[in-house]
């Protein structure tokens, strides 16, 4: 048996076949419909935030994000994360100015940007890498003191909370993506939460083409997600808290066997945080050693996946260079191994004992 990164979480069918009946019956597909409104309603509820709208996917809900908080010039953001972090700023033809990670959280380091302000930059766009929350304290007094808008790219964070809080409510705004790969799923999918009635109502204008009716208030673009999407997230919802725990079920075998001495891994000392374990990441020695281990894996039908590579300072479309050593060095290194809920605890331990006796 094929054992991949990650493997989609299903409903019973039978569920879902149910969740959709009603679509039979009004023929809403999309557009707004009742079971996108019921979704965006037990979001809000499960996360705990007053402005958030489901979107077609993570990518287009930074997009809109970057597109309605009108910035400028220079935005200050990380190496170390997906390339739709980068790209979305790219998109605005703004100028992505990047700053290095914390080697314990992997997390931009908030004690670097202030060097990297200047006066063309607007806005800092965050990932809280792996679910783990960036240092939002600090971000936000920088921003406060330099007038910038904070973006949090909250991708993996759904689920996981700071100071009782969903990770997802820090920033102006904060996005998330309900990919088919992530702890939470829609299929394709995502969320814009947002701190401010006003920039709600934005974004709500931008996710559809920018018109009310016959009112044209702007440039917009079709950000939004179907009833079909909106009715596989309804039947994931409820089952999120124990999708989770198996994670972490599955997460601690990991910690538990893996030989901590050749090998690195994320951590954070700040308190109150709950994880929702939605990577398992290992920092290996050396990229040949991850060369090996990969090729080790993969003769047993386990594949790995290098996340994130590269780092994205390093983008072969860029045409400036940001020196960013940590984020450079880890992306060499950084392979995340199978992590779903229900990946066996016996192949948990196949793949502990081959990483160790590669090492
Ligand atoms: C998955 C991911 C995205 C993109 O989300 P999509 O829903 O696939 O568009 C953006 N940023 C990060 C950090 C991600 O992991």
């Amino acid at each position: 048996m094929t054992i991949n990164v990650t493997k989609s979480f299903l409903p019973p069918f039978e569920e879902y076949q149910e969740a959709i009946k009603g679509i039979w019956e009004n023929t809403w597909l999309t557009n707004n419909g009742p079971l996108v409104r019921k979704l965006e309603g037990q979001l809000k509820e499960y996360l705990g935030v007053e402005n958030l709208l489901y979107v077609g996917n993570g990518t287009i809900a930074l997009q809109i994000a970057v597109k309605a908080l009108e910035l400028k010039g220079e935005i200050i953001t990380t190496p170390f994360s997906y390339c739709a972090t980068t790209t979305a700023i790219l998109w605005e033809n703004l100028k992505p100015v990047f700053v290095d990670i914390e080697p314990d959280t992997f997390n931009i380091d908030a004690n670097l940007i202030e060097a990297a302000i200047t006066e063309k930059t607007s806005a800092i766009l965050a990932t809280h890498v792996y679910g783990r929350p960036c240092d939002v304290e600090k971000i936000d007094q920088i921003a406060k003191k330099y007038n910038l808008k904070v973006i949090y790219d909250g991708a993996h964070s759904f689920g996981a909370t700071y100071k009782g809080k969903s990770v997802l409510s820090y920033g102006d705004v904060s996005t998330c993506s309900f990919h088919a790969t992530k702890v939470f799923h829609t299929i394709e999918g995502g969320s814009v939460v947002s701190n401010d009635k006003d920039l709600h109502t934005k974004l709500e204008l931008y996710r559809s083409f920018g018109h009310r009716g016959d009112d044209y208030y702007s440039v917009g673009i079709n950000a939004k997600n179907s009833e079909f999407h909106a009715a596989m997230g309804l039947c994931n919802l409820p089952k999120v808290e124990d999708i989770i725990d198996k994670r972490r079920i599955i997460s601690e075998k990991y910690d538990a066997l893996l030989n901590w001495e050749k090998l690195k891994r994320p951590t954070q000392s700040i308190a109150e945080f709950e994880y929702n374990y939605a990577y398992y990441p290992i920092i290996l020695p050396s990229e040949g050693k991850l060369f090996e281990v990969t090729e080790a894996l993969q003769k047993e039908d386990i594949t790995p996946r290098r996340y994130f590579y590269p780092s994205l300072n390093q983008l072969p479309y860029l045409d400036f260079y940001n020196p960013c050593p940590v984020s450079e060095s880890y992306s060499l290194r950084a392979l995340s191994l199978p992590l779903f809920y229900d990946l066996d605890l016996n192949d948990v331990e196949k793949i502990s004992t081959i990483i160790n006796q590669t090492l």
